[in-house]
């Protein structure tokens, strides 16, 4: 009837009038992240559902941000999101601010400077070469000068850790990595837990169009069903690789959160259950090791993306972090000779032998 019509009209999330506003799959799904997200607590989660990461990250920040105000960011952010904000955002009147997140003292000094409405957004633990930040500390800092804090939670997911119940006021996900795990669906994330904000987000979303679709959405579906699994068993993995390696002659620094040495490791054993399946490591001493040892490997795929099932492999400095200033790859300990892997569910055995092989090469 018209009067159903009128109702569904009323502009509100949950209208199923048309995909770009919703859809029944997509918001199942959207709402299990959301659950997952602030599982344990007393809080409510708020979950969209966006067509990637990227989306997702866009939406958020769109929905947040007017010119003069700032994004206070890490220089170690997924590749395509430092673009993101430095090729969309910073044309639209937004400063981008680059710190050191790691020391509190130095975003305090930033925060206490300028009017600017400060959004704090970051990575743990980062890629390529793990690096942890404190969520817990940096919302509260963040919280005192009445800014709010977006984290990336792709690589960790909320199995190993939940930053909206550390304090963090927004959650992204790249469904496309460990949430879907099987490389086959592209998909982003946001979760909240104010109702109000979910609001905002889902206009924004739906007006850009940055929407998920009810066949991705099946498919993060199916993929979520085994994602504590694949976490605890790809966790394992990575962490058996790099104790090997930690040990092995040919190998100089290995950046893996679970390893006492990683210099964030009492950060990441306070706010993740396990470390992760992402891993990196300095092999040989040049770029060409790195890349001699990358292309001997058999069961890790040579492949930028991450979070699946099966192994991959990429050699940062000439793959995913080419495009990034030098400057800002020394300081982040992205060296020519730093290889990333992106752990996956094969057996142990197999990896481990794969690895010893080509490091014997
Ligand atoms: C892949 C990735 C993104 C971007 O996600 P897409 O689904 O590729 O758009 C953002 N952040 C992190 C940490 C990622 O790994």
């Amino acid at each position: 009837s018209i009067e159903e019509g009128v109702e569904i009209f009323k502009n509100q999330p949950g209208s199923h009038v048309y995909t770009r506003y919703g859809n029944p799959t997509i918001e199942a799904v959207a709402q299990k992240i959301a659950d997952l997200e602030v599982f344990g607590s007393t809080k409510t989660g708020y979950g969209l559902l966006t067509s990637s990461g990227m989306a997702a990250i866009h939406v958020a920040c769109q929905s947040y941000l007017r010119p003069g105000d700032r994004i206070l960011t890490q220089g170690n952010l997924y590749g395509g999101t430092t673009e993101l904000f430095q090729k969309i955002f910073a044309p639209q009147q937004i400063q981008i601010e680059i710190a050191d997140l790691d020391d509190l003292q130095k975003v305090e000094e930033r925060l206490k400077t300028g009017t600017a409405q400060t959004i704090i957004y970051l990575e743990t633990p980062s890629n390529p070469t793990l690096q942890c930040l404190d969520v817990q500390a940096l919302s509260e800092t963040a919280h005192a000068y009445g800014c709010k804090v977006i984290v990336d939670n792709t690589f960790a997911t909320p199995v190993l850790q939940q930053p909206l119940l550390l304090g963090a006021d927004l959650v992204i996900h790249s469904t496309t990595k460990y949430l879907h795990g099987h490389g086959v669906s592209t998909g982003g994330a946001i979760v909240c837990t104010e109702a109000e904000t979910h609001f905002k987000l889902w206009e924004t979303m739906k007006l850009v169009g940055s929407n998920s679709n009810a066949f991705d959405a099946w498919l993060i579906n199916l993929g979520m069903k085994t994602l504590a699994l694949r976490m605890e068993r790809q966790s394992q993995n990575a962490f058996a690789l790099a104790r090997f390696l930690s040990t092995h002659p040919k190998i100089g620094k290995v950046h893996y959160p679970g390893l006492p040495q990683h210099p964030e490791h009492p950060i990441a054993l306070k706010q993740m259950k396990a470390f992760g399946a992402m891993l990196s490591f300095e092999i040989g001493n040049s770029a060409e090791d790195a890349i001699h040892f990358a292309n001997r490997v058999q069961l890790f795929a040579m492949a930028p993306s991450l979070g699946e099932t099966d192994s991959m492999i990429i050699h940062p400095a000439t793959m995913s972090h080419s495009k990034m200033d030098p400057h800002l790859r020394k300081k982040y300990h992205i060296t020519d000779h730093l290889i990333r892997m992106s752990v996956g569910l094969e057996n142990i055995e197999d990896l481990l032998l794969d690895i010893r092989t080509a490091l014997e090469s």
